[in-house]
């Protein structure tokens, strides 16, 4: 049985943005300066719905003294538009830092910079987010046969089932959701197995060490980040860190490799073949993926090696290695670690296990999936997209659909990432634009009006 929603708000957005990271607070950046250039009444009305509380941007991995891994450059709208005034040096002009920075003569600032950078720009933004919403589901709406808007559904985060719901309708849905922790399947998250995603959430709240040690699992700059912030921070604390490569790895930001995150490798990449792709992705993993760099592989070097000079050995590194069991104690975690080299196994009782196991971008399809068979699949069951990140829809589909941040595999390395955020929201304004000569012009009120039958109503 079809349930039928509760009263809704079904005013007609010519933009309804899923998620308020830096990708959809790029793009509603990118409108309100298209917007200040047309009359109001050709101004595009779009909302951004967004399930956090407030705007936060990884916070529970703001450590002292992390720094940003791409240029302040490739902030918010630099790439596209140079002269506006969300740049990250704007920002600095208005806290009155811009020579302060300056002097500083780095391109890579703190990550807790950058987010207050991010947190100043969606906060001008303002008008245009509802926090604490969270979306659950998008359905197709028919007008004249063709499918012409999506509805988008929401209810308030947090809610059950109950919560109420509320439904816009939306010409274009671009959807962002970012990056969630991935967890490997043989462990559950509680208060002593963490990933570090909530790094500097459970730090506030966690029980007094009666093991002294920490381990922590993975190679990458998470899992460095992570080991450098415990080992400073907990100065009695033994910190193990258990990955099976033999060494971390630093990340590759040499400049022709750097050119993957230009915005012309985003048509490199999208014309290849789906094995050229392929190859891509591997050849520059390290640009990315389980690379850390390289001034924080030396710290954490020299950690090790004065440690060998005046013990006691407290940062440990346990390399090609691997958990094979691990188990809840009433106060921590006993872990099993096997070397890949001899096979001898250790055991660790641990206080706190802290997974740096990566991240997974979140997979569109959860919500595409309510449209039916509205957006095309390609082999692999993934939907095809278009080059301006619109997903291929069924002939009779006029309403777009854009995915741009879960497209790595079309658009390449930098989907998930920052450097082409600016350039990308620039890239979706314009395909909304040309998409529908009515978007931003007609008369459909973006005001609740009377409910009309979604195509979804029984
Ligand atoms: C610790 C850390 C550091 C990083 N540092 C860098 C860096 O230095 N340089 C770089 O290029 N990249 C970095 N990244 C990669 C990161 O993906 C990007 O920085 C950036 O967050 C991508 O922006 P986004 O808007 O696509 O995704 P996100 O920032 O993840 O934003 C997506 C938003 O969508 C919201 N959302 C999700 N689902 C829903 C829903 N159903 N309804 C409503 N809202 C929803 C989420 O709450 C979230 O706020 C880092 C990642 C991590 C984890």
């Amino acid at each position: 049985m079809v349930r039928r929603p509760p009263p809704a708000e079904l005013g007609v957005h010519d933009l309804v943005g899923i998620g308020f990271g830096p990708s959809n607070i790029a793009l509603a950046i990118a409108i309100e300066e298209h917007n200040a250039t047309v009359p109001a009444a050709a101004a595009l009305r779009c909302i951004f719905l967004e399930k956090q509380p407030s705007f936060s941007w990884h916070r529970g991995m703001l450590l002292d003294g992390a720094t940003m891994q791409v240029s302040y450059l490739k902030d918010l709208v630099t790439l596209r538009n140079p002269a506006s005034d969300y740049s990250f040096l704007s920002y600095l002009h208005c806290q009155d830092r811009l020579i302060d920075f300056v002097n500083h003569k780095t391109m890579y600032p703190l990550r807790h910079e950058f987010h207050d950078y991010l947190e100043w720009a969606a906060g001008r933004l303002a008008n245009l987010v509802e926090y604490g919403t969270e979306v659950i589901g998008l359905r197709p709406v028919l007008r004249g046969g063709e499918v012409a808007y999506i509805d988008v559904v929401s209810r308030p985060s947090g809610s059950d089932e109950s919560g109420a719901l509320v439904v816009r309708r939306a010409r274009n849905v671009v959807l962002a959701a970012g990056l969630a922790p991935y967890v490997p399947d043989d462990y559950t998250l509680d208060e002593r197995i963490w990933h570090n995603n909530e790094l500097l959430f459970h730090i506030e709240r966690m029980p007094a060490l009666s093991h002294g040690r920490f381990v922590v699992l993975g190679a990458g700059q998470s899992a460095a980040e992570v080991t450098e912030y415990l080992h400073t921070n907990y100065p009695t604390a033994e910190v193990c860190t258990v990955f099976s490569r033999y060494g971390f790895t630093p990340a590759d930001s040499s400049p022709f490799v750097n050119q993957i995150f230009d915005p012309a490798a985003v048509d490199d990449f999208f014309a290849a073949s789906p094995d050229v792709r392929r190859m891509l992705i591997d050849y520059h993993r390290g640009t990315n993926y389980s690379a850390v760099d390289g001034d924080l592989i030396d710290s954490l070097y020299r950690r090790v090696y004065q440690e060998r000079v005046r013990g006691p050995q407290r940062l440990r590194i346990l390399r090609t290695s691997r958990v094979v069991t691990h188990e809840r104690l009433a106060d921590g975690v006993r872990l099993t670690v096997e070397s890949h080299t001899t096979g001898e196994r250790q055991v660790l009782d641990a206080d706190i296990l802290v997974l740096a196991t990566g991240y997974r971008p979140r997979d569109p399809r959860v919500l595409l999936d309510g449209l039916g068979d509205v957006c095309a699949l390609d082999t692999e069951g993934r939907p095809r997209v278009n080059r301006d990140y619109s997903v291929v829809t069924t002939a009779s589909t006029t309403a777009g659909i854009y995915i741009p941040g879960a497209t790595e595999y079309s658009h390449g390395i930098s989907s998930t990432l920052l450097s082409n955020v600016a350039v990308r929201a620039g890239e979706i304004l314009s395909s909304i634009l040309a998409r529908d000569p009515e978007t931003g012009l007609s008369g459909d009120p973006v005001v609740p009006r009377p409910a009309t039958k979604p195509a979804w109503v029984a």
